[in-house]
């Protein structure tokens, strides 16, 4: 069994942070015989991991000196930047890679690599679409943007994560710019769907009644994502069969519901507000979709 302390030799792969998905990260390297170096700012989160056979570092420099790459996947990048942005830590990336695997937005992506050129350390910016029981599997999703050399000299190591890895370009903000993207899509949703069962719950429908139901408006998305693309990035839209008109009417359905029982309807009230400016500056027959061009 390995010695929890043996951070002297050089592994594969270091693991900054072991929340649940730096956890998960640590454990699918071991399940794929890439035996990670770890660190965690609160001690005892590498116990299982060490039992496993993952090597665990006194230090964050201890354990960056370890690995010709390091892994980091914290909270947000403040957190990124107490553990790699103090000298001895900065010091020890020098020459070395660093993939950073946790969510941000793009600005902080690119004020990381900024950091990162101006001291030697070769950095990657990722992202994570998929939660915790995904990695390790193939329904893993890892975007990654950043230099391609680096990405392709580093690849095989991250391919041992599972799942579908892609290189988004060169960009350093670009894969924490399709994270926003995509979660902006979930946690609107997400906010949408605590609203209905909130609506449902004033009607006296339950959260499991109305499940079945909620999963069936979910599948209509998926193909319409695929359907708007074009509208979209060409800026022709056209609202055959659903013209923004009635979706409005719809919307103003909602609002009046949830009000009827004293359940704020703010959200849905500036979605609606938005449909409204669409049709007022004359384009009431396009389909919803045409308020992007509203937004920006
Ligand atoms: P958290 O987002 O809660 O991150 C916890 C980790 O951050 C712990 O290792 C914690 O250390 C560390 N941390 C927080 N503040 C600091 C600090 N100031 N200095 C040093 N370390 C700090 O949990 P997850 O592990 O789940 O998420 C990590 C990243 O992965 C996030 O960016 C998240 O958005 C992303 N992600 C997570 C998914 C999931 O399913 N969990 C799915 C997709 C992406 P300590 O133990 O010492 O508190």
């Amino acid at each position: 069994m390995t010695s929890h302390n043996d951070h002297t030799g050089q592994s594969a792969v270091t693991v900054l942070g072991l929340g649940p998905m730096g956890r998960a990260l640590a454990g699918a390297f071991l399940d794929a015989g890439v035996r990670p170096t770890v660190w965690n700012r609160t001690p005892g989160k590498d116990h299982e991991l060490a039992g496993r056979g993952a090597i665990s570092a006194p230090s964050p420099e201890a354990a960056v000196a370890a690995s010709a790459l390091t892994v980091v996947c914290v909270v947000n990048y403040e957190a990124v930047d107490a553990i790699v942005r103090r000298d001895p830590v900065t010091d020890a990336l020098k020459g070395r890679t660093l993939v950073n695997l946790t969510a941000d937005t793009p600005d902080r992506a690119r004020s990381t690599a900024a950091w990162a050129a101006e001291h030697g350390i070769g950095y990657l910016d990722g992202a994570i679409m998929t939660p915790t029981p995904t990695i390790g599997t193939p329904a893993g999703v890892f975007l990654h943007s950043g230099p391609e050399e680096l990405y392709r000299e580093h690849r095989p190591v991250l391919d041992a994560l599972g799942g579908t890895h892609t290189h988004l370009g060169e960009d350093i903000g670009r894969a924490a710019a399709y994270d926003i993207a995509l979660l902006d899509i979930f946690w609107t949703a997400m906010a949408g769907y605590a609203h209905a069962l909130a609506v449902a719950r004033a009607e006296g429908i339950t959260a499991r009644e109305l499940a079945p139901f909620a999963k069936g408006i979910g599948t209509i998305m998926p193909p319409l994502f695929e359907q708007v693309a074009e509208e979209v990035d060409s800026g022709r839209y056209s609202g055959e069969g659903n013209p923004i008109t009635s979706a409005v009417s719809s919307m103003a359905h909602i609002v009046h519901a949830s009000e009827s029982h004293g359940i704020d309807a703010s959200v849905m009230r500036a979605a609606e507000g938005q449909a409204r400016r669409v049709i007022a500056r004359g384009h009431g027959s396009d389909g919803f979709i045409r308020i992007t061009d509203l937004l920006y």
